[in-house]
């Protein structure tokens, strides 16, 4: 979670985006995303699929489940996984509902935030937020990939924001989904229990800016960027703030 961190998105229909394939002539559109705020935290839940074969995953289902799943009938989709960035309430709290509903499998976070995911029934109470305790049934780890459909996606662990957190990477389409590790203009938080400012801007120095300018990346709240963009202007990436 990150919030009263930043600028909230408004609370309206969910936003698509298409993520076009830069090396195809003609451009073809391998891949399209569906950002659905869910949570009074405004996060960015986020129906990714592979056009080509329409096959889904939804990522971060943190609640407001009627939402996800009119963007998923409105989309046509075939959900066949959950992914989850990482343990906070916003992002993972709907996770075990939607898994029972669809009948699939969630997959991630890394297995470090497993304490978040089993408190997760405690922290709604706190929250006034509808939430189930998750065990996923696949940790992810660096060097991991993920498959949607017939896309592949690169796991990194980018500890600093939770201990368990991940981003997933498609160097062929040239996007990444992030979490809350890095978002436009700002970084995730680090004063809620396992964050470590430190790791955070390691992960982030060390992992994602080395992926290159060019990787767009929907973030867990607020609105899309670019890594060149990041790089450039985030006030947190500037100069002594990277050492
Ligand atoms: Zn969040
Ligand atoms: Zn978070």
């Amino acid at each position: 979670m990150n919030g009263g961190f930043h600028p909230g998105v408004s609370r309206k229909a969910c936003r698509s985006y298409v993520f076009l394939r830069q090396s195809k002539d003609p451009p073809v559109p391998n891949v399209r995303a569906a950002i659905i705020p869910v949570t009074p935290f405004q996060q960015n839940c986020t129906l990714l699929w592979c056009e080509k074969t329409r096959k889904a995953a939804v990522i971060d289902p943190g609640g407001d489940l009627e939402r996800i799943r009119d963007a998923i009938s409105q989309s046509g989709v075939t959900v066949e996984k959950i992914l989850l960035t990482h343990g906070h309430i916003d992002h993972a709290a709907g996770a075990a509902e939607l898994r029972d509903e669809l009948g699939v499998l969630i997959e991630g976070p890394h297995q470090a935030d497993d304490f978040l995911l089993q408190h997760l029934a405690a922290q709604g109470q706190a929250y006034g937020i509808p939430a189930r305790a998750v065990a996923p049934d696949r940790w992810l780890d660096e060097g991991d990939t993920v498959t949607v459909g017939e896309l592949t996606l690169d796991v990194l662990h980018c500890p600093g924001h939770s201990p368990g957190s991940v981003v997933l990477v498609s160097k062929d389409e040239r996007f990444a989904i992030v979490g809350d590790v890095l978002f436009q203009g700002s970084v995730g938080r680090v004063d809620l229990p396992g964050g470590d400012g430190k790791a955070l801007i390691r992960s982030i120095r060390d992992k994602l800016l080395p992926l290159g300018d060019d990787i767009a990346f929907i973030c867990g709240h607020g609105p899309m960027s670019t890594i060149g963009q990041e790089r450039q202007t985030n006030p947190f990436l500037q100069g002594k703030e990277l050492l």
